[in-house]
């Protein structure tokens, strides 16, 4: 029989209006927020900024679902022309 135990207990923050806002302005935000915190809250025994990583293709938008980090398996046009490109200058060198 599995014991379960719950460990490494926090408190976890999110920034109003996070979502939508440029990475720029919502790591502003994020370190406003967590200037606050550490000089208003009490107990707070560390305080820091996370975040989530969403990779997507960067010609049509599509989630990046290959372990490579140049070819997404060809989700689109220019996608697997690029690939073409990479493996002609491979053969070249
Ligand atoms: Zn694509």
């Amino acid at each position: 029989m599995m014991k379960v135990k719950k460990t490494e207990w926090r408190v976890v923050v999110y920034p109003v209006a996070c979502k939508g806002m440029g990475d720029c302005d919502a790591e502003e935000n994020c370190r406003a927020v967590l200037a606050a915190v550490q000089r208003h809250v009490d107990g707070v025994g560390s305080a820091r900024i996370e975040y989530d990583i969403d990779c997507s293709c960067s010609y049509c938008g599509a989630l990046w679902v290959a372990d490579d980090e140049h070819y997404n398996g060809g989700c689109c046009d220019n996608d697997e022309a690029a690939e073409q490109q990479r493996r002609e200058c491979e053969k070249g060198n």
